[in-house]
């Protein structure tokens, strides 16, 4: 599932691609995908309409339109977004459910084998002239970073395991399963810690990982797991996965001890982690 570092980077490509150009046909073929609108309104308020900037709060894209609509996007499991410029030369890949078509006869085509992923047009922004859906996120760590004095209000009293709350998007928006065990092990704090028992050193700690993390996945384009879910605007792969130091290795050495990877299970969740480095 693409978490904050991908989106980061297919928000980068977009940018480059879309801003500036105008949109001039939207053609649907997955209901589901634009299942919050029916596919002829979301046609008709996207058509003829100009992008002027491309932004993201956590997991979330939000395309800003000349007249004020946003277009959100929402990558969800599998979702994939691919910018094609010679349309008659590639085949639409199986799955494809949007096809946006731009006034340089270029296409962006969203992919989406699983189907949760999700397009909507909406005119309603909160106080930040962001779609208003985005008011429910917390701070985002990349444009808005993560002060130590927050996390450590929003995780005193929780009594839920570290994972569960960083990977609640109401606490911090953007964290998902891979980073959530790569934070937890750089600030060497076991996933499965209760919230309310972090001491202000090891949440000085977290806050620190999560911002050195997500910008050095970014910095390399984010991370392709072995079924290459993830793929960029052009269809690459990321390069973050080389850097993972827990997730998905679990009997390899730990990088700073050499003891076995771990995979902890608690309650309905799983993680990697050191038991010998992380407390
Ligand atoms: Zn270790």
């Amino acid at each position: 599932m693409p978490e904050l570092p991908e989106v980061e980077t297919v928000r980068q490509g977009l940018e480059t691609i879309i801003v500036g150009r105008r949109i001039t046909g939207l053609d649907v073929s997955g209901k589901r995908t634009v299942r919050r609108q029916t596919a002829a309104e979301l046609g008709s308020r996207l058509s003829g309409r100009t992008v002027t900037a491309v932004r993201r709060r956590g997991k979330y894209l939000s395309l800003e339109l000349d007249d004020g609509q946003f277009l959100v996007i929402h990558l969800r499991m599998t979702g994939q977004l691919l910018h094609v410029t010679q349309p008659s030369l590639l085949p639409k890949a199986p799955h494809t459910h949007v096809v946006m078509t731009l006034d340089d006869g270029s296409e962006v085509r969203f992919v989406d084998q699983r189907t949760f992923g999700e397009w909507y047009v909406t005119d309603e922004a909160g106080e930040d002239g962001l779609p208003a859906d985005f008011s429910r996120l917390g701070p985002d760590p990349l444009s808005d970073g993560v002060p130590v004095r927050v996390l450590r209000q929003r995780l005193a009293n929780r009594r839920s395991p570290l994972k569960a709350a960083l990977t609640d998007q109401r606490v911090v928006a953007g964290i998902g399963n891979i980073y959530a065990d790569e934070i937890c092990f750089r600030a060497r704090v076991r996933p499965d810690r209760r919230c309310d028992t972090l001491t202000s050193e090891e949440t000085r700690r977290l806050a620190s990982a999560t911002a050195t993390i997500l910008r050095h996945a970014i910095r390399l384009r984010g991370s392709s797991l072995r079924d290459q879910s993830y793929r960029d605007l052009m269809g690459e792969i990321g390069g973050y996965q080389a850097r993972h130091q827990v997730y998905g290795r679990v009997g390899e050495p730990c990088p700073l001890c050499g003891s076995p990877v771990s995979r902890i299970r608690f309650g309905a969740r799983v993680a990697y982690c050191c038991e010998v480095c992380q407390q």
